[in-house]
């Protein structure tokens, strides 16, 4: 199927060759035609799949008709990364329509939002809270909406925005073309969706399933040592751009100051961060200034960054389907991408979850580090009291380090490589065999 299929107008063919696409994602082939007859749509689908495209191609080609400077489409999303990340997305395929987009989120100035709307934007993505305080102050109507999208559904649920968008419904017309995107579904969206959706057509992608392109590799490793196996993975393996998940905003902070003193280019995204700082992790993230972000699942919500390479779970997620948003974000438009999770003995419970889900076992690597030898540990520890050479103290049953290890991610990025060993017994190598990955010949030990 080709995207000439759809007969979008000739500007909004134009960018989608400008954005290389060659044809329409699963999700798009499905909801495109019904939602360019005006149909309303349930889509059960994660990031990842293309499903941006699929609500904004057909809302450019209907506002291609009609008035312009009006605000005739809503979308409503739970973060303002997310809010964005679309803006983003519409600006760059509606760069040759004069269609203009205007987002609309909170923890900034709302004078400038305010202006840009009435400059003559046809399309608002918003933040729900931000946007009723616009719509109760009376900044702009939403009177001309024809269109309305709520993106992530049950994320915002998560986040109790369900009263500010049952709300928000009040403001637009009851006269109107209505999608909800969601890759879960709680029964208080199906409630809602029955509520506000007439005669929808109901797109399911794989909702549940992880792409089938990533490797999901397990590492059997206590808490203490996740930190230690992180770096050994990291100086041993080829990670063009790596999202690393911990189940704490301090334990993001805390890994990714870590991991900037192992000399490694990182940020990270956490609640804490001022709007001005997590726009700059993100950007960072995404041009490749920044090769690790570390994030909670909250933080990294609709990260759309399409070239990660691994995702690192360094805490297990709280459900199989977490594992899937997790994971999703590597191995995008048909690349390969590895998901790397750590497990602890109180984690198998979760590992087999997943594992359902995944339809498969995934591939175990054991990792073992010397009885209280942790990298936390010995991090903490004043500088003389450390050993000099470990590899004195490790067990004749335990294998020599290879020599080909080092700090090499240190190196790469100019730090002086650590003169420390720290004993381990596994060899990641073994994760992608076909990645290409180079020789590491720095050596720190
Ligand atoms: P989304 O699920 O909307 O977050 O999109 C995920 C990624 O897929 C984004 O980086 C899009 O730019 C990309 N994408 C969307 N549609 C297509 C397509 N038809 N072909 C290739 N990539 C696409």
């Amino acid at each position: 199927m080709s995207f000439t299929s759809f007969h979008f107008h000739a500007k909004i063919s134009a960018a989608i060759n400008d954005s290389g696409y060659t044809s329409p994602t699963p999700i798009q082939q499905k909801a495109i035609p019904p939602l360019l007859e005006g149909r309303d749509l349930l889509g059960l689908a994660q990031t990842g799949t293309g499903k941006t495209a699929a609500f904004v191609l057909p809302m450019l080609q209907r506002l291609m008709d009609g008035p312009r400077k009006k605000v005739r489409a809503l979308i409503v999303a739970p973060t303002r990364e997310l809010a964005e990340q679309i803006h983003d997305y519409i600006n760059k395929l509606a760069g040759h329509t004069g269609l203009a987009s205007a987002v609309v989120y909170g923890g900034v100035g709302k004078q400038g939002q305010i202006d840009k709307i009435r400059r003559g934007a046809e399309i608002i993505v918003a933040c729900p809270g931000r946007l009723l305080d616009h719509l109760d102050a009376k900044a702009f109507r939403l009177d001309k909406i024809e269109m309305l999208v709520l993106d992530e559904a049950d994320h915002m649920f998560d986040k109790g925005f369900l009263p500010a968008i049952r709300r928000i419904l009040k403001y637009v017309p009851q006269q109107r073309q209505t999608l909800i995107f969601s890759a879960t579904m709680p029964a208080e969206i199906r409630r809602l969706a029955e509520t506000i959706l007439r005669e929808p057509v109901t797109v399911q992608i794989d909702h549940d399933l992880p792409a089938p392109t990533i490797s999901h590799v397990l590492f059997q490793v206590e808490q203490q040592s996740k930190t230690a196996l992180l770096k050994r993975i990291m100086e041993q393996t080829d990670m063009v751009s790596t999202l690393v998940f911990t189940r704490t905003k301090h334990k993001a902070k805390s890994l990714a100051q870590q991991l900037e003193k192992f000399g490694y280019s990182v940020t990270s995204l956490q609640g804490n961060l001022s709007q001005q700082k997590r726009q700059q992790a993100l950007d960072g993230f995404k041009s490749g200034e920044f090769k690790i972000l570390v994030a909670t699942d909250i933080a990294a919500r609709g990260i759309d960054v399409s070239r990660i390479s691994h995702v690192v779970n360094y805490d297990m997620p709280d459900t199989a389907e977490t594992y899937t948003h997790r994971t999703g974000r590597t191995g995008r438009a048909c690349r390969s991408g590895e998901a790397l999770t750590f497990a602890g003995r109180e984690d198998m419970q979760m590992v087999t979850l997943i594992e359902r889900n995944l339809g498969k076992k995934m591939a175990r690597q054991a990792f073992t580090a010397l009885p209280g030898d942790t990298l936390e540990a010995a991090e903490s520890r004043p500088m003389r009291q450390r050993p000099a050479a470990r590899s004195s103290q490790r067990p004749s049953s335990q294998p020599a380090r290879r020599k080909s290890t080092g700090n090499a991610g240190a190196a790469r990025q100019g730090a002086k490589p650590r003169s420390r060993a720290v004993p381990f017994d596994f060899d990641v190598r073994s994760l992608s065999p076909t990645s290409g990955r180079k020789e590491r010949r720095t050596n720190a030990g």
